[in-house]
């Protein structure tokens, strides 16, 4: 299949910071000069222009990873969206954010008995086909029922008809809005759980990345960043599988995967030196970054950003959500600028697109 837009349409370049201006005010556009004119003055405050990153999309206001909160988080002004994914029974990436599909779907009323021994449902051990008759809702506690987030999208009241989609589909999406709106929002795919895949006789990034090769997502010049949280994955992708396009490491909170990743190790001089020679970024939780010892005290910044800075490694750290702050945090603009000003962090992961673009806008980055 032909890719859907030419390959220029998503071209980013590599000076980051004029790619976004040119997203925000493309120059075919005389009547924004004004605008560009103002922004070349405020964006002075960064070296460039921070990253807004819609992990599931715009997922602070519709259910995660749905198309409707990919839209929304495009017209909320993201630079990025990401795609979690995982292979149903027929090898099909799908967007989700767990191998699981209990907890954002109705799968357990429409297919009972169709769980394994952990009385958990399985991307895995269902087709496409009957994916696509699962109702998407808002996240919920498979035990109580209760939404993780109550403050969000009300699923109960409002179910409506929201589906999981495939990466295909998701892609679809984001290019035919990156063409009527005119920007060119990119892409960031996650691998999840590799080695659980193979173990189950199935290769998940042996399946998206010829998806994403068709779609023009495949060298460093395209506005995709292609992530995971598994070392021996990464390494694949870069090596036996030759993905050409830029590569993101994740860091977890905990000091080792369930994979083997040593992710205490990946945050030293040394690790992220060994990572630099084949990534071009890390994903750090924000906790490795920047904490709140006490209430009203201070941010405490830690030395990653620098660290990974010096082996010319972007840092986008996961997730900013104004309903689930950091311990001690006194507000989400104080996170903002603890992650921005204070730590120096190239984007960041945010389920309010709007609030951190808003952050970022105010604070002379837009
Ligand atoms: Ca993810």
């Amino acid at each position: 299949m032909k890719t859907l837009f030419p390959r220029r349409v998503l071209r980013v370049g590599a000076d980051l910071r004029a790619a976004w201006h040119a997203r925000r005010w493309p120059a075919a556009r005389p009547e924004v000069g004004p605008y560009l004119l103002a922004s070349v003055f405020t964006a002075a405050a960064f070296a460039q222009a921070p990253l807004v990153i819609a992990p599931r999309g715009a997922s602070g206001y519709l259910p995660e990873h749905t198309l409707a909160a990919k839209a929304q988080a495009h017209a909320l002004g993201a630079d990025y969206l990401e795609q979690d994914l995982v292979l149903t029974r027929d090898d099909v990436p799908v967007v989700l954010h767990d191998i699981y599909l209990d907890t954002v779907s109705d799968v357990a009323k429409k297919f009972p008995g169709r769980q394994r021994a952990d009385a958990r449902f399985y991307v895995l051990d269902f087709t496409l086909a009957e994916v696509k008759q699962l109702r998407v809702s808002e996240r919920f506690n498979v035990k109580t029922g209760r939404p993780v987030y109550p403050q969000r999208y009300d699923s109960q009241a409002f179910p409506s008809s929201f589906q999981i989609a495939t990466l295909e589909e998701e892609l679809q999406l984001i290019q035919a809005l990156n063409r009527s709106t005119g920007r060119a929002v990119g892409i960031y795919p996650e691998i999840k759980q590799p080695k659980w895949h193979r173990a189950q006789g199935h290769d998940l990034s042996k399946a998206v990345l010829p998806i994403l090769s068709r779609y023009g997502y495949a060298t460093k010049e395209d506005a995709c960043f292609l992530q995971c949280f598994e070392l021996a994955e990464v390494r694949r992708l870069r090596g036996e599988l030759g993905w050409r396009g830029r590569l993101v490491m994740l860091i977890d909170s905990k000091a080792k995967g369930e994979d083997g990743t040593e992710h205490n190790y990946l945050c030293s001089s040394m690790g992220l030196k060994e990572l630099a020679a084949m990534v071009d970024g890390i994903g750090p939780t924000i906790g490795r970054i920047v904490s709140w010892p006490a209430p009203g005290a201070a941010a405490s910044i830690t030395e990653l950003v620098k660290l990974a800075h010096a082996e010319r490694l972007v840092v986008h750290p996961y997730t900013v959500r104004r309903d689930d702050l950091p311990k001690n945090c006194p507000s989400v603009e104080a996170l903002h600028a603890a992650l921005f000003r204070d730590a120096g962090v190239d984007g960041v992961f945010t389920d309010f697109s709007d609030v951190t673009a808003a952050w970022v806008r105010q604070n002379g980055g837009r």
